[in-house]
């Protein structure tokens, strides 16, 4: 990696100092390693620093590891973090592990359904960081997917289907105090008695597009709002159709944030630069 010049990204950074995307931060909020530039994303920004500030720190680390180590002590007792220490390094080979496995099974695939499922592999740990903070990632993710539907096909183990979630009310003036006046939340109101015609209304705002990529013996699943994918797909018609289930509308839970273990095995670095190769760039 070229430490000159040019700005370095959080990933890089995390390449560098061999840490997590959330000790980066933690840097950051410690006032270590001071925010040279922000790129602003669709959801979130991502962030950039000195290169040569981030080598000044490489012989530093050892010293702020113990630092961290010491305060991980008096909040969870000594004892309770080295275990907790010593289940993250067995989590991380664990994972390492599983990783090199995955990569390996694809050696007897074909060629276009192991180049799909190895960008699923990175995709799903995208998700993870996207999920524990890197928000910004979710451009990258669009972009993988948006690949998946012009390039691929139920061949390759890939299924798509719509999942169908209904309008977004934005509840007007009158509504709002109706809900006020019977004691009711604005989405309890919507769910118990939906909007009158004077409420704006936004077609299809819960809507989904599951995407499934099973072969051989690996299965992934992503989901990505309607609202951004719609324009992907010629014939929207011919999709298999779902419905998802009313009343859990606000919320989308699917994903779960990265633990440490599985951030140390499968980096942030490695996961944008294997999907970057991957979309060709
Ligand atoms: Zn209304």
């Amino acid at each position: 990696m070229d430490l000159s010049g040019k700005n370095m990204s959080a990933a890089e950074v995390g390449e560098i100092l061999g840490i997590t995307p959330s000790s980066v931060r933690r840097l950051v909020r410690e006032g270590v390693l001071e925010v040279k530039e922000t790129k602003r994303y669709k959801a979130g920004e991502e962030l950039y620093f000195d290169s040569s500030a981030v080598k000044d720190l490489l012989p530093r680390m050892p010293e702020l590891r113990r630092k961290w180590h010491s305060e991980e002590n008096r909040r969870l007792g000594a004892r309770k973090a080295a275990f907790k220490r010593v289940d993250d390094a067995g989590k991380a080979l664990r994972h390492t592990g599983i990783k090199k496995k995955f990569l390996f099974s694809l050696e007897f695939y074909p060629e276009k359904a192991a180049l799909l499922l190895r960008a699923s592999f990175f995709l799903y740990h995208l998700n993870h960081y996207a999920k524990g903070g890197e928000e910004y990632l979710y451009d990258l993710k669009e972009k993988v997917l948006k690949k998946f539907v012009s390039d691929f096909s139920a061949v390759e183990g890939l299924d798509i289907v719509f999942i169908e979630g209904g309008q977004k009310v934005l509840l007007c003036a009158g509504c709002r105090v109706k809900a006020q006046s019977m004691g009711l939340s604005y989405l309890k109101y919507k769910i118990n008695h939906g909007g009158c015609p004077q409420c704006r209304k936004e077609e299809d705002y819960y809507s989904l597009f599951e995407f499934r990529v099973v072969y051989g013996e690996h299965r992934f699943c992503f989901h990505t709002p309607y609202y951004i994918a719609r324009k992907w797909f010629e014939n929207m018609a011919e999709l298999p159709k779902k419905v998802r289930e009313k009343g859990k509308e606000e919320a989308l839970p699917f994903g779960r944030p990265i633990s440490e273990g599985e951030a140390r095995a499968v980096t942030l670095e490695e996961v944008i630069r294997e999907l970057k190769s991957f979309l060709g760039d």
